[in-house]
């Protein structure tokens, strides 16, 4: 996926200021900067929900999105994971996992298994939501993006709800599977540890703008600015 020179505003003020980005197959790219850089609204804007001012998305060439051309949301093969974008409470694991999937009854049966056997939860196909840990929720959750096997997972502090003890196992068991998936990824936080432990490529983001691209040890190592080497210290 190739995002070029997004731009989006709300009351005058630029939130995303020409942001461009690509992510690759089986690659973690990060989108990291402090509360109200415009993560979130670039994500969006990514996903579909949100539209642009301007700029372009292309995935494997083919344009998904401008100002003139929209892809819907549900078109795009776009898996997504947000804090907030829970499971549905009404819907049994077996539910919120095949909610997404084309195909016969038994096609989506399969699907659902392959998935929960890939999370290691399988004997909770039929509970629901409300007697899983956070931990299980958020494993369900995966299973249920990936279940339609999205081409590019989009991921917004995916791990922002749970308990400090759980979430380093919890980022490392998702990341294993992302890369079994083989599923681009990108993921929007605001902590640089969380950056450093999941990305193959970081890109800092301040005031609308990515400031600096790389991989993580680059630029945690060397940063472009004052204001940067500010946030690298104060989020620890
Ligand atoms: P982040 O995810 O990095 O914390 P957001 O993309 O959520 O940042 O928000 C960036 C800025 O845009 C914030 O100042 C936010 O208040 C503003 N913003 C986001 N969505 C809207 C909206 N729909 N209307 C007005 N302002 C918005
Ligand atoms: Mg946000």
């Amino acid at each position: 996926m190739e995002i070029r020179n997004l731009v989006r505003s709300f009351g005058g003020r630029r939130v995303v200021d020409g942001v461009s980005l690509s992510i690759q197959p089986g690659q973690v790219t990060c989108l990291l900067g402090p509360s109200g850089c415009g993560k979130s609204t670039t994500l969006r804007i990514i996903a579909g929900v949100e539209m642009q001012d301007s700029g372009e998305i292309h995935v494997d060439g083919s344009l998904i999105c401008d100002t003139r051309f929209r892809v819907p949301p549900e078109r795009r093969e776009i898996g997504l994971m947000f804090q907030d974008f829970a499971l549905f409470p009404h819907l049994s694991v077996e539910g919120n996992v095949a909610y997404g999937l084309s195909g016969n009854r038994d096609e989506k049966r399969a699907r659902v298994e392959e998935m929960l056997d890939r999370v290691r939860m399988s004997r909770f196909i039929d509970m629901f939501p409300h007697q899983l840990s956070g931990g299980e929720q958020q494993r369900i959750a995966l299973a249920r993006a990936l279940a339609p096997r999205p081409r590019i997972m989009l991921m917004d502090e995916p791990f922002s709800g749970l308990d400090n003890r759980l979430r380093d196992g919890i980022r490392d068991e998702t990341l294993a599977i992302l890369k079994e998936e083989d599923t681009g990824v990108l993921l929007v936080t605001h902590e640089p540890e969380e950056a450093m432990r999941m990305a193959d490529e970081i890109a800092l983001m301040r005031n609308g703008r990515i400031v600096q691209q790389g991989a993580p040890y680059n630029v945690y190592t060397r940063p472009v600015d004052r204001a940067s080497v500010a946030f690298f210290s104060d989020a620890n």
